[in-house]
């Protein structure tokens, strides 16, 4: 028989690997509400902690992702660099700037329909969905129109 941790055993787990450098970063990305990456998260947590290093940051930033603490994120901008957030802010997908490079938060039910209609149909599973986008923000778009004219 599968062994399945109630829900409760799950959350001592959690509290049990919490760290105070762990507690430390993830209230960090809880805080701020936006996308880090392990530079900036090592910047802010050095002003908090002078003992930690870089490397901890990122063994630790691992370790929540692992925890299903916190998600990492590309973003179409800068090719490579992993972000960070907190998984509290929920379900949602980014809108990345062509012009000044800003993320915009998307936040939709539609893709998760689109997954659970595809369920459906084919009994597979989801674990992830990754959907990216691009354009101009109402900002840019009009300075796009001022330059064409
Ligand atoms: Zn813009
Ligand atoms: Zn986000």
């Amino acid at each position: 028989m599968e062994e399945r941790k109630s829900f409760a055993s799950q959350l001592k787990d959690v509290g049990r690997r919490m760290t105070p450098q762990r507690k430390l970063i993830l209230s960090i990305l809880d805080e701020t509400g936006d996308h880090l990456d392990a530079d900036e998260v090592f910047r802010r947590a050095r002003k908090l902690n002078s003992n930690l290093n870089i490397a901890t940051v990122y063994r630790t930033l691992g370790l929540l992702k692992e925890m299903d603490l916190i998600e990492q994120r590309y973003f179409a901008r800068d090719h490579g660099v992993e972000y960070y957030e907190s998984v509290n802010k929920g379900e949602h997908y980014h809108f990345t700037c062509l012009g000044c490079r800003k993320i915009i938060e998307v936040e939709t039910p539609k893709i998760r329909q689109v997954q659970d209609e595809f369920s459906a149909l084919t009994g597979a599973k989801f674990t992830h969905a990754c959907v990216c986008f691009e354009g101009y923000c109402s900002n840019c778009v009009n300075k796009e129109e001022n330059l064409t004219l």
